[in-house]
C-alpha cells in the first residue's frame, strides 16, 4: 500500500458521479434550490459532496462539472480563505477545547448578518451547515426565517447524519438528497484503486460497507490479522478486557471493537435465520453457551461504542469500559 492515499477532501466517490452531474446541471441552469439537505449515515461522503458543490457554486467560470481552479474565487477556495463560503458547525469550547453540543442561536444570527451583505467576490454565497441536526430549537427557528426568505444568490447546504432530528419546518424548506452505501463491487473496486492493490479484505469487512470508514482503516495501516483470534479468546473468557487493552495499541481499539461486533452480528444473523442455538454454535463454537438475548445486549453495547469512538478523547477508557460491560454478560460456562 502506498504511504499516502490520494487526498480526496473534495473529490466525490465514483458512485456519486450521476448525482453530481445532475446537481451541476441545476447549477448551470440556475435552477438549484436555495436550500439543500444532504442526508444519510456517517462515512458515506456527504461532506465531501457538499464541499465540492459549494466550490462549484462559488467558481466564477465552472466548466463541464468542475470548477476552473484559476479564477480568483477558486484561488481563495484553494487557500481556504473564501469570504463567501460560510461554514457553520458547533463552536469549540474555549475551556475544554471540545466541540460544543449544539449550534447556538448567536451563530445563526452572525450567519444572517453575513449573508445579508453583498457577496464579497461578486458571485454566490454558500452556507455549509454541518451537522445541521446540532441546531437547537432557537437556532433552527432563526435559520428557518432565512430559508423562508433567502437573500439573493445565497445557497444553504445542510448536511445531516440524523435528519429526523431536524425540525419538520426546516425539512420542508429543503430539497433532500439521500446518501446510501455503494454496492459491494463498486466499493471493492474503489478500495483496490485507493490502496494500490494491497490487501483490502479487512478494511472492507470491518467498515461494513461504509466507504469513509474503509478509507480510514486503510490509512490506519494496522495489522489486523491477530484480531479474529483475540476476539474469539475474549468471548470464550480466555482474555480479559484489561488484558486486551494492554495487548493492543490505542489505534487498534476501534477496529478491534468492530471485529467483535461483526462476529456477534453474524452469530445473531445465523440464529435468526436458522433458529436459536444451533447456528450460534456453528459460529466457530464461540457462542455456544450464549443465549440470544445476551448476544443482543452485547451487540448493542458494541454498536454504541463504535459510535462513541469518533468523539471520545479517552479511547482506552472507552475500550476498557465497553469490553468490561461485555465481560459481565459472558455466560459462566464460556
Ligand atoms: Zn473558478
Amino acid at each position: 500500500m502506498p504511504a499516502e492515499l490520494p487526498d480526496d477532501t473534495a473529490a466525490i466517490y465514483p458512485w456519486h458521479e450521476n448525482t453530481w452531474q445532475r446537481f451541476c446541471e441545476l447549477v448551470d441552469s440556475q435552477k438549484l434550490p436555495h436550500a439543500l439537505l444532504l442526508s444519510g449515515s456517517r462515512f458515506l461522503g456527504k461532506r465531501q459532496f457538499a464541499l465540492k458543490l459549494a466550490q462549484y457554486l462559488l467558481c466564477l467560470s465552472p466548466q463541464n462539472g468542475e470548477r476552473c481552479m484559476q479564477c480568483k474565487s477558486c484561488l481563495l477556495l484553494s487557500a481556504n480563505t473564501h469570504p463567501d463560503l460560510i461554514r457553520v458547525s458547533p463552536p469549540i469550547d474555549k475551556k475544554d477545547k471540545k466541540e460544543k453540543k449544539d449550534i447556538p442561536v448567536d451563530t445563526i444570527r452572525e450567519l444572517k448578518e453575513t449573508v445579508l451583505q453583498t457577496a464579497q467576490q461578486g458571485g454566490n454565497k454558500v452556507c455549509l451547515l454541518q451537522p445541521a441536526e446540532k441546531m437547537n430549537e432557537n437556532s433552527a427557528s432563526a435559520l428557518l426565517k432565512l430559508l423562508e426568505e433567502p437573500p439573493a444568490n445565497t445557497y444553504f447546504i445542510l448536511v445531516a447524519d440524523e435528519p429526523h432530528r431536524l425540525m419538520p419546518t426546516i425539512l420542508s424548506r429543503c430539497q433532500q438528497q439521500s446518501f446510501y452505501k455503494p454496492d459491494k463491487k463498486a466499493l471493492q473496486q474503489w478500495l483496490e484503486i485507493m490502496s494500490g492493490g494491497a490487501d483490502i479484505e479487512s478494511a472492507f469487512r470491518l467498515s461494513r460497507g461504509f466507504p469513509g470508514r474503509a478509507k480510514q482503516l486503510l490509512l490506519e495501516n494496522i495489522d489486523k490479522s491477530q484480531f479474529p483470534g483475540l476476539v474469539q479468546q475474549f468471548f470464550q473468557g480466555e482474555l480479559t478486557a484489561l488484558a486486551a487493552a494492554t495487548k493492543l495499541g490505542v489505534d487498534e481499539y476501534r477496529p478491534f471493537i468492530e471485529e467483535c461486533q461483526l462476529l456477534v452480528h453474524s452469530a445473531l444473523k445465523n440464529s435468526a435465520s436458522n433458529g436459536a442455538g444451533a447456528a450460534i454454535a456453528a459460529e466457530t463454537g464461540v457462542f455456544r453457551y450464549y443465549p440470544g438475548s445476551v448476544l443482543l445486549q452485547i451487540e448493542t453495547i458494541l454498536f454504541n461504542a463504535r459510535r462513541q469512538f469518533e468523539a471520545n478523547a479517552n479511547k482506552r477508557l472507552l475500550f476498557e469500559s465497553t469490553l468490561g460491560k461485555c465481560q459481565q454478560l459472558l455466560p459462566k460456562s464460556a
